[in-house]
């Protein structure tokens, strides 16, 4: 099977792709999709060192935020732990070094956290850790790991989730404005009096077959194509995330052959 990837849009502000997975079957780009949630690893908050707490949130809650707060990931520089020559004990190619330190009342900003390796810091600047009152202080020191999704969400890299392609035609419709401002999608324009698919919007189809439900002259069928949406949450680009996938299956292909 020859399999094609053609890229629909990039919305880079949302750290979203979306492309059509041509070629493929369900079986393959569910394993992506698996691959991308429990086997690409990122570095996230894994043993904290709570030197001070005195915010609203107690030390359990702040920990469990910290833990789920992205961190830019670099995956040359860093091992997963088990891979490590340091066999375990911890070492500057496995362990990256964070301290949160406070006392000015107001919001603990994630900016305001100091990395030992500037190259890995919190993704988003602005995201609260806690919030000060007067005379209350945080001072934490926080070793991140890199780790895997299968072992605990914190190590997620983002959503990949698809869809089959849409394939819409349209013969003679009776009311074309009701089906367009019935499609939940807006899918559907009125072009010289008469109903067609406006092309940018086809991907956005949730095949929830409103449309052939109002006329019977619209039909709504799927292609073997793939419409596959990777969103990441910031630790990692996009493409970074499926050069790891790739990467990761052809790893695991061979350890099964050398099996065999
Ligand atoms: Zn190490």
């Amino acid at each position: 099977m020859a399999i094609k990837i053609e890229k629909i849009k990039e919305e880079k502000k949302k750290n979203k792709i979306i492309f059509l997975l041509k070629g493929s079957d369900e079986v393959f780009a569910n394993t992506i999709r698996r691959l991308v949630a429990e086997e690409v690893p990122t570095l996230a908050a894994e043993d904290l060192e709570i030197k001070e707490n005195s915010s609203a949130l107690y030390d359990e809650m702040l920990g469990l935020r910290i833990g789920l707060c992205p961190i830019k990931t670099d995956l040359k520089s860093y091992n997963l732990k088990e891979n490590c020559k340091c066999e375990g004990e911890g070492c500057a190619q496995c362990e990256l070094k964070i301290g949160i330190k406070s006392s000015k009342k107001g919001y603990v900003y994630a900016e305001q956290a100091e990395s030992s390796d500037p190259k890995c810091t919190f993704v988003f600047d602005k995201m609260p850790l806690t919030k000060l009152l007067s005379k209350q202080k945080v001072d934490i020191q926080i070793i991140a790991t890199l780790g895997k999704g299968k072992d605990h969400a914190k190590w997620v890299p983002g959503a990949a989730f698809f869809k089959k392609e849409p394939v819409i035609s349209i013969g003679n419709v009776s009311d074309p404005q009701t089906v367009v401002t019935s499609c939940p999608q807006n899918v559907f324009e009125i072009k010289g009096n008469k109903l067609a698919v406006i092309k940018e919007n086809i991907y956005d189809c949730h095949l929830c077959q409103k449309c052939v439900d109002l006329d019977k002259n619209i039909t709504l069928e799927d292609s073997d194509n793939f419409v596959y949406s990777l969103e990441t949450w910031g630790q990692l680009n996009n493409k970074e995330i499926l050069t790891q996938t790739a990467k990761i299956l052809v790893e695991k292909i061979e350890e099964m052959e050398q099996l065999i």
